[in-house]
């Protein structure tokens, strides 16, 4: 299937991605609710909310791993999930990224990253690879195994290669999880400016309210599965919409 043709946009433009009234769950119990939501191109929107509030399973939905019980996912008004289609997650311009990296230890960092870019030749494979590499400041790690890297260069690695076919949206689920806590203000500083120079859209699931603070132009606050509230960080802080909003948000100091 052509993706230009599709309209989900040209590699390395940013998409919109829109849940409308999205509702899941496993065996009978639904998990996610009628959740209605956009991420805006370019722009970085956190899913943010307890452990169990559905996060994942919406980033799943998004990445085409879940097919949702009800409602539709568009990316550019393409309807990707839903009732008329199903867009495998391959075709659907969407780059991931998980909470433990998910390298692959038996092979290079460069083979690592050049991963997704099976569609290349091996030499455009090789420069693509190289490019991604450099942008997260790890240019010359091409030969190197993951077991060989820090914690916080392996996130780089992981990064490194979820950028490097130029997504149009960007998925990431709690990337910055594995981390030693010491490191992580600088790894989200990196991480964020790695985020802008691509364009991507981008969305980040996370439990850490702190988190989505420093990180998001958007947070979606989410519990049981439902939307309790949407807004900028500096709404939600300063105008929390109910008592969960408001406890939630108070942990940060
Ligand atoms: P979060 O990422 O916010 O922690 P999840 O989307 O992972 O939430 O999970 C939401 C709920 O769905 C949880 O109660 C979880 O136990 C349940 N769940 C998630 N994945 C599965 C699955 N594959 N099978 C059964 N239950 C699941
Ligand atoms: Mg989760």
């Amino acid at each position: 299937m052509n993706l230009q043709a599709l309209n989900l946009g040209a590699s390395g433009t940013a998409a919109r991605l829109r849940f409308e009234h999205i509702r899941h769950g496993y065996g009978g119990r639904d998990v996610v609710r009628d959740v209605s939501l956009t991420a805006f191109p370019g722009r970085v929107l956190c899913l943010l909310g307890p452990s169990g509030s559905g996060k994942s399973t919406l980033l799943r939905i998004a990445a085409g791993l879940e097919v949702p019980r009800g409602g539709r996912l568009l990316i550019n008004d393409v309807e990707v999930s839903g009732p008329h289609a199903f867009l495998p997650p391959e075709q659907r311009g969407v780059g991931l990224m998980f909470q433990d990296f998910a390298l692959f230890p038996h092979m290079t960092v460069g083979a690592n990253v050049a991963f997704g870019l099976t569609h290349l030749s091996k030499a455009s494979r090789q420069a693509a690879a190289g490019e991604a590499l450099a942008r997260v400041g790890l240019a010359g790690y091409e030969g190197k195994y993951p077991h060989m890297l820090s914690g916080g260069e392996q996130q780089r690695v992981a990064l490194a290669r979820a950028v490097a076919p130029k997504p149009s949206v960007l998925l990431m689920d709690e990337p910055f999880s594995g981390l030693d806590s010491r490191l992580k203000d600088q790894v989200r500083a990196d991480t964020l400016s790695v985020l802008r120079e691509t364009g991507a859209t981008v969305v980040i699931v996370t439990h850490d309210p702190e988190e989505a603070m420093g990180m998001a132009d958007q947070i979606a606050l989410l519990k049981d599965g439902e939307l309790v509230q949407t807004g900028s960080a500096r709404d939600l802080f300063l105008h929390p919409g109910s008592v969960f909003a408001a406890s939630f948000f108070s942990e940060i100091n």
